[in-house]
Parts: C-alpha cells; structure tokens; sequence
C-alpha cells in the first residue's frame, strides 16, 4: 500500500520523532500552522475517522493516552487542541487516520475555526 504515513512508521520516509510506542507514532508536522503542531497516529493503517470500527477503536484511545503523556512530556501546560481531518470536505490529504495536537498559542474557536472556504 502506497501511504506516506505507514512508510513513516516503518522509516522509510524521515520525520522528526516525539513519541513512540507500540501502537502509535507521533512526530513533528512538516508545515506547522501553530507554535507547536505534532501529527499523532496510530501505526497500524486506518484511512479515516470515517473507519473507526468497534474493531480497531481500542486504537484511538490508545492515540488520546499518548497525546496526554506527550502533551505533560514536552510541558504543553496552558492546553492543547486536538483535530482530525475526515474526507473532502474537511480537507483530509493524507489517508492514514491522524490527529492534529495543536499548542503554544490561544487559539480562536467559532465559525471562524472552520474557514470555510465555499
Ligand atoms: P490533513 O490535511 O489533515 O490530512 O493533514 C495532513 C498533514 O500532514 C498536513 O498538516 C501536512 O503538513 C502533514 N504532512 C504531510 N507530509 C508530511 C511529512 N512528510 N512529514 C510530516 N508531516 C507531513
Ligand atoms: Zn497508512
């Protein structure tokens, strides 16, 4: 399967590492929009939000524990934010499911959050 997320699980793409265990990989992203914008994924392949099954879930919880370690582990402390990207609409341009952990800034939320661009 061609997936630039699993071919960074598996090193054969660089990225910069920020936490890793058995089942999720977290690294740093390539084109930050905040002070601090980690990519946290599972390592096993899930295209979407939009497959998250009764099945494979187990691995979405073990995504939030990590980014709650990470977020202590790199002293995120005035809190974070935490977005996934599902299908066209939301602009999802990798399909290996993946969580945005936003930090470092006071962010807006509103309409204005969604910038809509339509
Ligand atoms: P999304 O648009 O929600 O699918 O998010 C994909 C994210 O992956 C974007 O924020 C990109 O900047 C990021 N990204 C794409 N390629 C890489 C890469 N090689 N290393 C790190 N982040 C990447
Ligand atoms: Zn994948």
């Amino acid at each position: 399967m061609d997936c630039l997320f699993c071919k960074i699980v598996d090193g054969e793409v660089p990225s910069t590492k920020v936490y890793e265990d058995e089942y999720v990989y977290c690294f740093k992203d390539i084109d930050p929009i905040a002070p601090i914008h980690y990519l946290v994924i599972p390592k096993a392949h899930i295209s979407g939000a939009s497959e998250i099954t009764e099945e494979n879930s187990g691995l979405v919880a073990k995504v939030f524990e990590a980014a709650a370690k990470i977020a202590k582990a790199e002293g995120i402390e005035n809190g974070f934010r935490i977005i996934t990207n599902c299908g066209e609409d939301a602009g999802q341009t990798v399909k290996h499911l993946h969580f945005h952990l936003l930090a470092g800034v006071k962010m807006g939320w509103g309409k204005e959050s969604v910038n809509a661009v339509e």
